[in-house]
């Protein structure tokens, strides 16, 4: 599971400097979910190859009414979401009363936090430092988060307890059953489609007890196969203890994705695609996951406006053409029968062993049917190809100058393979090497 650090302090001690400084090289797919987070941020951010999130939770003003009345209640989520917190106080003005309150705070919800000193930039750092020992904190640190300073030293520090995730695409990491998380916004039908899945005829449901934090993986069978469906929603734990509704979470959401085979999107047909689908989306195929576009409550819309609907998804959706598209409605169970065949069809094209006889054998028909350019009068050399890795495949292709091949000649030959291979509802990664 992918680590989540989250930033607490006050306003202005740097923690939306630190946020940008630690996802800086990645695109914050994940940032700004608007609507959703209000004050609260995500970020994807790695130390070397071990990935981890980081939300910066803005505003938390604690006055001397004390910090339960002052901290917004999304601060309190992230930290509750939070594996480690990154406590932020400012070198310049020196420990004040809010930052105490907050201190108090964290130790009553027992959680493990680090304090880091910021803005250590031109003072000494040791000087600095001293004047918050009074909070007692073990862990501290002295960073100048607008120049960079210590930051690294601190991350590996604080992500040094947790494990790294095993290497993606090993041969036989693949468990018997198809991991599959049913993931989307706020009141887009996720419970209701969860519920309908499960309650297929054909469906055998074996219950185990989720956790409060993480979505509930629920073991099932049907037709012989063996799948786990991770609920974000929350659908069983609500049944069996009380109704509340659970709240969405994104860091949830971004862990059910991370460990999931296949993700199903669910969509609202009503509302069309929004950034926050785009955003999943976008976290969907940056991770390689298999992928299942579900255009949910289809029951609702007028025939007339149906063609409309799916051109227009088309369109927004051409970067992920890969996925299987289904027009459900999870009130009325239409539709939703057939997820199946794309869930299965995604697994199978995601974890399919691919030799290097039939990958080289396509790479030669390709290049005999569209040649790859020639540089400074020598044409590039694609020689043979082999699996450097599963779920997503990656095809590993040796020639020579193949830091040269442009895009557009690497994308037709991951359409040749996908057509050549019949690999749906993946990603397929291609890699070129040189071997000269
Ligand atoms: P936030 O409200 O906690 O998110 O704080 P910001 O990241 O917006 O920073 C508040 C101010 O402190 C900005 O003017 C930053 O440029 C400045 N700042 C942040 N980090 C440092 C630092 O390491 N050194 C100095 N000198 N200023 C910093
Ligand atoms: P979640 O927040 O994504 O889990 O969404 P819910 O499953 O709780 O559904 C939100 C609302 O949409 C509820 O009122 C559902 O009854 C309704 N809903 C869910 N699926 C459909 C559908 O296929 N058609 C229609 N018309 N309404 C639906």
């Amino acid at each position: 599971m992918i680590p989540v650090i989250a930033l607490v302090g006050r306003p202005n001690v740097g923690k939306s400097t630190l946020f940008n400084q630690l996802t800086r090289s990645r695109d914050a797919l994940v940032a700004n979910f608007p609507g959703l987070t209000r004050d609260r941020k995500y970020g994807e951010a790695r130390l070397d190859d071990h990935p981890y999130v980081v939300i910066d939770t803005g505003g938390i003003s604690g006055d001397e009414h004390g910090i339960d009345s002052e901290m917004a209640e999304q601060s309190l989520m992230a930290i509750e979401e939070a594996d480690a917190v990154l406590f932020l106080v400012d070198a310049r003005e020196g420990l004040n009363a809010a930052d105490e309150a907050l201190a108090r705070h964290l130790r009553q919800r027992n959680k493990s936090f680090h304090l880091v000193v910021n803005k250590t930039d031109g003072i000494d750092a040791d000087v600095a430092v001293a004047d918050f020992y009074a909070l007692g904190v073990e862990s501290m640190f002295a960073i100048a988060a607008s120049h960079g300073r210590g930051v690294r030293s601190m991350i590996s520090e604080v992500m040094a307890k947790f494990p790294k995730p095993p290497e993606a695409g090993e041969a036989d990491e693949f468990p018997s059953s198809t991991r599959v998380a049913v993931v989307g916004r706020p009141n887009v039908g996720k419970s209701t489609l969860v519920n309908r899945l499960l309650g297929e005829d054909r469906v055998v449901v074996y219950d185990q007890p989720g956790t409060t934090r993480d979505s509930i993986y629920i073991d099932f069978q049907r037709d012989d196969k063996d799948y786990t469906l991770i609920d974000t929603a929350g659908v069983r734990r609500r049944k069996n203890v009380k109704q509340t509704v659970e709240k969405f979470s994104i860091v949830k959401t971004l862990k059910a994705i991370d460990d999931a085979h296949v993700v199903i999107l669910v969509m609202d047909a009503h509302e069309g695609i929004v950034d926050q689908d785009m955003h999943l989306l976008g976290h969907c195929i940056e991770k390689g996951r298999g992928l299942v576009l579900a255009v949910n409550k289809w029951d609702g819309i007028e025939p007339d406006q149906r063609d409309w609907i799916k051109s227009e998804l088309g369109r927004r959706l051409a970067f992920a053409d890969y996925a299987d598209t289904h027009f459900i409605s999870a009130l009325h169970g239409t539709g939703v029968g057939h997820l199946y065949k794309s869930i299965d069809a995604a697994y199978e094209s995601a974890t399919r062993k691919l030799s290097t006889n039939a990958l080289t054998r396509i790479l030669e028909g390709a290049v005999f049917d569209h040649q790859p350019p020639m540089i400074n009068g020598r044409r590039i050399k694609l020689r043979y190809a082999h699996a450097g890795g599963q779920n997503p495949p990656l095809i590993v292709i040796h020639g020579n100058q193949t830091g040269k091949v442009p895009t557009s000649y690497a994308r037709y030959l991951e359409k040749i393979y996908r057509r050549e291979l019949d690999l749906v509802g993946t990603p397929v990664r291609i890699e070129f090497r040189t071997s000269e």
